[in-house]
């Protein structure tokens, strides 16, 4: 079983994996710690991460980036119109209102969804850990943004599966960083939890979350975010302030050339760096458009004033997350900042300001959320040994279950419209089972919506569960238990549908009136208010099968009324209750349906298959190119005496033949062909080769036994 912890950021992905003697950050194929989350496709094959960035230049069109942006997102959605501005990349509205990305791959145009481009990111970590550990790798955690709205966890989840990996948790961005704070610290409270803000301003956007540490746990208090608050966004401010400026100094209109745009941005890329260490910086690039070389400069002090308006919003999330925790900045132990996009000075002055102290950098702003993805992911998984350490984690959005009333719950004074009650409120613990009880005399429907979609940006709705068909007793309305389960990933969905129906029992037994019969006589309508959702604590344990920590035990910190309703209890009433699973179907509203999911698995296997094709023949190639350059200095060296005159020239010939031919008819063939060249060029030399070693050989013995 593999323990590996990925952060698949906006621009880089991370990647940590456990090993007996901790967590390490591993390094990929170019001995980087961090790998550009980029697929670019080609005539021939997909370039991944480092390769695919060395390729976006060149054929900018057909390299997809920011794929954490798009994941999930309606076409519609004007955030995501915004976003699509700055992308090189074609993305058009696919019939399910989705996006569909647009790339030349292998020779036509083809498109792609972006839960399949994840897929390729997910897969190109997946090796770099793979490698790394030496074995395969399937069971990890991935960090997401708190942000994530259920489609956009289902897309994680589904492009996860394409790789072929199965993620134990999706697990907070923001809470992976404060276990990874936390787990190491060896002077937390037994008693008086101490509070500490973590603040991740990252690519394209921010997050803070509050956590209460104390001996052996920590409890997040509240999360708060902005979407569109990142480094990309200062990139932006540089990006448009030069290209008025070169519109002015030199005539050139850069948004009008696709890869004049991508090298401006690159370079206010590195200036926005530069600056962040320097106070002033100089932009030079040659030949940026129509011929002309442009040349640039800009003090710090200029771009944090053309940069006001991304730098006044940073105090919102701050605000939100304390008020939502309930408490002031007095009450903040201390201030840890990640992200790469802290390191812009102007931030860390606003943040600050703001908590009256100076914020820390205890943990390595880009590794940090990678390493506690997997220190999760040792916690969940059996093969490792972890010190004792509870994490509480926090859900940010409302959910609420919605149906339509029926015709008693008219006649008991309720409407035919839609009913609905808020199952897990905002700040519930995950993950968590909820029980709910309706009446019903034939199948009905439930939905799944969020109760509050103001800071969401997504659709109220997120399923709809069919439940029934079911048998009830003519003209009765028969008793029906649904399960819903918000998952360790933060998904939510209806699991299970049980029919009960109460047998007398034949013992005669003093019947106290039980909750369970009051509930039948008065309880018509299902539970009005999430008083009595009921919770089965249980069940919520039963789901976390390998950390109790993150379970919904009872003072674990859900503050939700609690009813317990256990089969035993309805047993002390000395009824017997029949339990009969109920059919269940889900439409789960922009999802991949588990046949597309299949399909887009065995397309991804195709495609790797394909890169590995070409990889191999590239290796091919390149063993009998240097055969021929090795093989020829050999021959007019100290293979010169092993060979008679004609066959050396007929030799060396004969590899000037092949050298030629690889860079004209054989410049593209298959494995295959250069295999069988090679195998000829081979039969060739290996006799030389063979008489050279023995004389060589023969030449050793000599000399020992002369010494
Ligand atoms: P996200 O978390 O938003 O999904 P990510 O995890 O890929 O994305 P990070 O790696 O945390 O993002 O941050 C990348 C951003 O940090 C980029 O915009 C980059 O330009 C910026 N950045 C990196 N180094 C510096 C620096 N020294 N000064 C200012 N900005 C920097
Ligand atoms: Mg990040």
């Amino acid at each position: 079983m593999s323990v590996v912890g990925f952060d698949f950021g906006n621009l880089s992905g991370v990647v940590a994996v456990a090993r007996q003697r901790g967590i390490d950050v591993v390094l990929n194929d170019e001995s980087n710690r961090e790998t550009p989350a980029i697929v670019c496709f080609g005539e021939k094959q997909r370039f991944l991460g480092t390769a695919g960035a060395a390729s976006s230049m060149m054929n900018p069109k057909n390299t997809i980036s920011q794929i954490k942006r798009l994941i999930g997102r309606q076409f519609s959605d004007p955030e995501l119109q915004n976003d699509l501005k700055s992308l090189p990349f074609a993305v058009t509205e696919g019939p399910d209102g989705y996006l569909l990305i647009h790339a030349q791959y292998l020779g036509d145009m083809r498109t792609f969804t972006p839960t399949q481009v994840l897929g390729m990111v997910f897969s190109d970590l997946k090796i770099i850990a793979e490698k790394n550990l030496n074995a395969g790798v399937v069971d990890c955690c991935i960090g997401i943004p708190i942000y994530f709205t259920d489609l956009q966890r289902r897309a994680v989840m589904d492009a996860a599966k394409i790789a072929g990996l199965h993620p134990l948790r999706l697990f907070h961005e923001t809470t992976a960083t404060a276990l990874a704070y936390g787990i190491y610290k060896t002077d937390l409270p037994e008693n008086d939890p101490i509070n500490v803000a973590f603040i991740d301003i990252g690519h394209s956007s921010m997050q803070v979350c509050i956590a209460a540490f104390k001996k052996g746990q920590l409890k997040i208090l509240s999360h708060s975010f902005d979407r569109c608050l990142g480094g990309r966004d200062f990139d932006e401010v540089l990006f448009n302030h030069f290209a008025s400026k070169f519109k002015d100094e030199y005539k050139i209109d850069v948004k009008q050339n696709a890869k004049a745009c991508l090298r401006l941005r690159a370079a206010c890329e590195k200036l926005k760096k530069v600056l962040s260490a320097n106070p002033e910086a100089p932009l030079n690039i040659e030949c940026l458009m129509d011929e002309k070389d442009v040349r640039g400069f800009i003090k710090r002090e200029e771009f944090e004033q053309i940069s006001i308006p991304i730098l006044e919003r940073v105090k919102k999330p701050l605000e939100n997350a304390l008020s939502e925790a309930g408490l002031t900045t007095e009450n903040i132990h201390s201030v840890e900042v990640v992200g790469s996009s802290s390191r812009v000075p102007a931030i860390m002055r606003i943040l600050s300001e703001f908590f009256g102290k100076e914020p820390r950098r205890t943990m390595n702003a880009s590794e940090c959320v990678a390493k506690g993805c997997a220190l999760q992911c040792a916690i969940l998984s059996p093969t490792f040994k972890v010190r004792d350490f509870q994490v509480h984690e926090n859900f940010p959005f409302p959910i609420a279950l919605s149906w339509k009333g029926t015709a008693p719950d008219i006649e008991n004074g309720g409407s035919e419209n839609q009913q609905s009650t808020i199952v897990f409120p905002k700040g519930n613990i995950i993950p968590s089972v909820k029980a709910l009880t309706f009446y019903r005399q034939g199948t009905f429907t439930v939905d799944v919506q969020y109760a509050d979609v103001t800071e969401l940006r997504a659709p109220a709705k997120i399923s709809t569960y069919t439940i029934g068909p079911f048998q009830s007793a003519k003209g009765e309305r028969a008793k029906l238990k649904v399960k819903v389960r918000l998952n360790m990933h933060g998904i939510v969905s209806v699991e299970s549908a049980t029919l009960l129906e109460e047998e007398e029992v034949d013992v005669p037994v003093v019947k106290e009136p039980t909750k369970e019969q009051t509930k039948m006589e008065t309880d018509d309508a299902p539970p009005p208010s999430a008083t009595e959702a009921d919770v089965n604590m249980q069940d919520a344990k039963a789901s976390a099968d390998a950390s109790a920590s993150e379970n919904g035990v009872p003072g674990s910190g859900n503050d939700t009324p609690v009813q317990m309703e256990t089969d035993t209890k309805v047993e002390v009433s000395k009824k017997k209750v029949k339990k009969t699973n109920v059919p269940l179907s889900e439409v789960v509203y922009g999802a991949m349906l588990p046949v597309d999911l299949q399909k887009a698995v065995e397309k991804e296997f195709e495609m790797a298959l394909q890169d590995r094709v070409m990889e191999e023949t590239k290796d091919k190639k390149n063993a009998v190119e240097s055969y021929v350059y090795d093989m020829r200095n050999k021959l007019y060296d100290k293979y010169q005496d092993f060979i008679t005159e004609p066959d050396r020239e007929q030799f060396i010939a004969k590899l000037q033949e092949v050298e030629d031919w690889l860079y004209e008819d054989g410049e593209d063939e298959t494995k295959g062909v250069y295999i069988t060249k090679l195998e000829e060029l081979k039969k060739q030399g290996d006799p030389i080769e063979h008489r050279y070693k023995e004389s060589t050989e023969r030449g050793a013995v000599i000399d020992q036994l002369s010494y």
